[in-house]
């Protein structure tokens, strides 16, 4: 498998990092873990095909992991050379949210038509999902109280990949990345407490029960990013926009 980041920063944009978007490439598919609001210019930043994509995978509603569909679903149509289907996957309510995010965004648009095929799958928390030769499955987390919020999992049969979407800490981290070969974890918080995301000393004092080969972290403050001489010295890889790790 390879990991691309095509985005890893926060919602508000610190250090002019892109919303969340993780490409992975596994059993000669294009996946794609979340589609902020910005990822479709991180993926024409990397100088990469948009088109190449074969399924998006949302962790959860928030503009910053979901809010880039429209523009896809818009280049694609207007701006592209898609010639084969997307899947969208998703928590539930996910084929509303976005319907409504394209009809706001570009009103009238969809009851033109689409010139591709694109479907949305819902996928309930602890549900799984077989993409050809590709096993998806997801669980809950805990972030927010009016939606699912969810971290993934990939397995290609040889390799797992792991992401825990944006979320406090949860002793079903510990399951989520066990037997992941790397496992991507939010760590928004330098310090403080915030609801629905990690912080560095949480997640620091609980890497001993993470269970997989090699971690990284996402979704980082700037305040957070200040500190990642601290969290190499911990053997923990803090992304960057652009980066690619081959596991
Ligand atoms: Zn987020």
């Amino acid at each position: 498998m390879k990991l691309t980041v095509i985005g890893c920063g926060d919602a508000w944009g610190s250090a002019g990092r892109h919303h969340a978007c993780f490409r992975l490439d596994a059993a000669g598919l294009v996946l794609t873990l979340d589609f902020g609001a910005s990822s479709i210019v991180g993926w024409h930043r990397l100088g990469m095909d948009p088109a190449a994509i074969d399924a998006v995978v949302i962790s959860h509603l928030h503009g910053d992991h979901f809010g880039g569909l429209p523009f896809l679903l818009m280049n694609a149509q207007y701006h592209s050379t898609r010639d084969k289907p997307l899947l969208i996957v998703g928590p539930p309510g996910l084929r509303q949210a976005l319907d409504r995010a394209i009809e706001v965004f570009y009103p009238g648009v969809a009851r033109r038509g689409w010139r591709f095929d694109w479907r949305v799958h819902e996928l309930e928390p602890g549900g799984s999902l077989a993409l050809n030769g590709v096993s998806l499955s997801s669980a809950s987390v805990l972030h927010g109280r009016d939606m699912a919020a969810t971290a993934l999992r990939v397995d290609d049969g040889k390799r797992v990949f792991a992401y825990s979407g944006d979320t406090a800490w949860t002793d079903d981290l510990i399951g989520i990345s066990d037997r992941a070969d790397l496992f991507v974890v939010d760590c928004y918080s330098a310090d403080a407490d915030i609801v629905g995301h990690l912080n560095w000393p949480v997640l620091r004092d609980n890497l001993s029960r993470l269970k997989a080969r090699r971690i990284a972290v996402t979704h980082m403050s700037a305040a957070m990013r200040a500190r990642s001489a601290e969290v190499v010295a911990a053997g923990v890889t803090p992304l960057d926009d652009g980066m690619e790790i081959e596991f």
